[in-house]
């Protein structure tokens, strides 16, 4: 959405699938999974709609969400991060990830304020801090690792920043945040009074080649004075169209983020919020397999792109590896892709639509950055490769 002049301009994400269907292109540009998650997970919404003894599905869910699914959230915290939370005021249920990360970026981001974010980022950041009145700043992560540089962040802090968001597993870079670089993260924002939010939808697909695992930023300690966490039943079960995710927190801050939420969603879909529930007790084995599927994707589509030339950087985690594509081209990545999805049949997206304000200015590496989602059949994949093998 363009502000300024009023015109609503569709997404980077539905510009690419248009695009791709246009072309009859392999869209390994929108980052969603082409196989839904498991048949017992599906079926238990199904229950839920029309199992009378489950409970009411139809009608409004509390604002907060379903008692059953914040508790098994909290329960998963403390299982998996060792971090307490009271399910009754520390969890609250969200309709999708994003919008727990509307509501705390309204909640937090001061109007005329600066919110500082590591660049690329994922898009709705941008369009939510400008909702707030606030301006994003970036502070770019750089190849070939991606680690966050934590002094240019502290150096990026000025008098009028608001607030930190970060996101790791990082969308699209597959960065992986140390605990060391949450704690530094989080002792600046202590420093400086400023609020983060912490974008985790990836928690549950980090590989095992990574070279952190994933940690909540709320298991530093001190982190829950000035962080509330954010998380995505669609990506941790590969169920993207359900929308339930969660933000997690202090009461102090969660009632915030609260205060804005109710009047965003007010509530959503109980039925798929039973189900996440009844997955979240018991995940059958299916975290595990998952990132074992998509490690393999990964592993396969980083070799075709090596093979013609787009250097591969290396995926950690999450549904993506963005490639340099400067060996084979002197073209930027939107002209690239532009040229890709035409000449090859094969949609994916610039990492500069992933930066402020889709910078064309960019004058480093970030310019010459193309996404591809690995989330993918190993078949459409393999056509994907041998398709890029074919035309490039
Ligand atoms: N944050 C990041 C980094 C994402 O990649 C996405 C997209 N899946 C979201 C948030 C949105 O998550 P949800 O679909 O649960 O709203
Ligand atoms: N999160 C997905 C991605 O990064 C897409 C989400 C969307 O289409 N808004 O590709």
């Amino acid at each position: 959405y363009d502000f300024a002049s009023g015109r609503v301009l569709p997404t980077v994400y539905e510009r690419t699938t248009a695009a791709a269907l246009h072309h009859g292109a392999v869209n390994l540009g929108q980052g969603f999974p082409d196989r839904d998650g498991p048949r017992w997970l599906t079926d238990a919404a199904a229950e839920a709609i029309t199992d009378p003894d489950v409970g009411p599905t139809n009608q409004y869910a509390p604002g907060t969400g379903l008692p059953v699914l914040r508790a098994a959230v909290a329960d998963a915290h403390r299982a998996r991060y060792g971090v307490e939370l009271d399910p009754v005021d520390q969890v609250m249920i969200t309709t999708g990830a994003t919008e727990g990360i509307t509501a705390a970026i309204l909640a937090f981001a001061e109007p005329g304020s600066e919110v500082l974010t590591f660049e690329p980022h994922y898009d709705s950041y941008g369009a939510c801090a400008a909702l707030a009145g606030a301006e994003l700043i970036g502070v770019p992560l750089r190849g070939p690792d991606f680690r966050p540089d934590v002094e240019a962040l502290e150096a990026a802090v000025t008098e009028r920043t608001s607030l930190i968001l970060l996101n790791t597993p990082h969308n699209p870079t597959g960065t992986v945040f140390s605990a060391e670089e949450l704690r530094r993260i989080v002792d600046i924002a202590r420093r400086h009074g400023l609020r983060i939010m912490c974008d985790e939808v990836y928690e549950h697909l980090v590989f095992e080649d990574a070279a952190h695992q994933h940690q909540t930023i709320l298991a530093v300690p001190g982190a829950d004075e000035v962080a509330v966490a954010v998380g995505s039943a669609g990506k941790s079960f590969s169920v993207t169209g359900w929308k339930v995710g969660w933000v997690t927190g202090s009461a102090r801050l969660l009632n915030q983020v609260r205060g804005v939420k109710q009047f965003l969603s007010f509530s959503s879909g109980p039925a798929y919020q039973w189900a996440v529930a009844q997955g979240l007790r018991d995940d059958h084995g299916f975290f595990a397999a998952n990132v074992a599927e998509l490690a393999a994707g990964r592993d396969l589509l980083r070799a075709g792109l090596a093979d013609v030339g787009l250097r591969p950087h290396r995926a950690e985690a999450g549904y993506f590896v963005v490639a340099d594509i400067r060996e084979i081209t002197d073209l930027p990545g939107p002209a690239f892709c532009d040229l890709l999805v035409r000449r090859a049949g094969v949609a994916a997206i610039p990492v500069s639509a992933l930066t402020i304000q889709h910078r064309a200015s960019l004058d480093d590496e970030l310019q010459h950055l193309v996404r591809f989602a690995f989330c993918k059949d190993p078949a459409t994949l393999e056509e994907a490769v041998r398709r890029l093998r074919t035309h490039l």
